[in-house]
């Protein structure tokens, strides 16, 4: 089943109130590239000038918290996200996974609460270099899978993004075939975990997606859009990327 491709960028620790500029173009390419979905997850403090900016152009958070509010000092609820004007929460980000000790049952919650508070999560997944050396990279990601997917998760608001913690923002991409293998495993798990809504979860492939290889990776099966990080802080590079889509 062909998806709905969804080119997603994730600007993690990085932008600026002049950086916004950057979004024109993005939000153009988006507008003249109209059967693919585009968005933009800038740091928090950004999301509210971002949809102000560009209210065409679906705005993402990079984190949420797994509860609606509370004593949780400094930390962010999906429901005020969704007020900032964002449409979107990457969750269990392989950099939160490893510096904010995130558990898959924690990435779960939040996903939950994005999904709860209206917005699409991105809950993403990868293994590690070790892993993979081990022969490990499949059951991995089906373990991470089992654990951080909302079980009543519906095709339209929840996607999935494979990340290959080894790949990502180091320019090393895996091939094509390896890429396949795992995309096709994702769909099968989802299978599992949701029934009849799994065929419609779109799956991103992210790690060091650049302009020159785009397109060979978004061509894969199973491959329903990207997730971006260095590559999505410039139009220069981001509107390739979403062309090739
Ligand atoms: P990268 O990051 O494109 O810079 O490798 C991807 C990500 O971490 O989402």
């Amino acid at each position: 089943m062909a998806l709905r491709k969804l080119v997603a960028g994730n600007w993690k620790m990085n932008g600026s109130l002049e950086a916004l500029a950057e979004l024109d173009a993005i939000a153009a390419a988006a507008r003249e590239q109209a059967g693919v979905d585009v968005a933009v997850c800038p740091p928090f403090t950004l999301i509210a000038p971002a949809a102000q900016r560009q209210p065409g152009l679906a705005i993402g958070a990079q984190d949420c918290h797994g509860n609606a509010k509370g004593a949780h000092t400094g930390c962010v609820s999906a429901a005020m996200l969704a007020e900032a004007g964002a449409k979107l929460a990457i969750v269990g980000h392989s950099e939160r996974r490893a510096d904010q000790h995130e558990t898959d049952a924690e990435v779960q919650a939040k996903a939950v609460a994005a999904i709860g508070a209206g917005l699409t999560a991105i809950v993403c997944v990868g293994e590690t270099e070790a892993e993979r050396d081990a022969g490990r990279a499949v059951a991995v990601v089906e373990g991470q899978l089992d654990g951080s997917i909302p079980r009543d998760g519906k095709a339209a608001t929840l996607v999935v993004a494979y990340e290959p913690v080894w790949a990502i923002g180091t320019g090393r991409t895996p091939s094509t075939a390896d890429v396949a293998e795992m995309h096709a495993a994702i769909r099968t798990k989802l299978g599992a975990l949701l029934g009849g809504e799994g065929p419609g979860v779109r799956i991103l492939y992210g790690g060091s997606v650049k302009p020159d290889n785009a397109r060979e990776l978004l061509a894969v099966a199973d491959v329903d859009g990207a997730l971006v990080g260095g590559a999505s802080l410039t139009a220069a590079q981001f509107v390739p990327i979403i062309e090739g889509a």
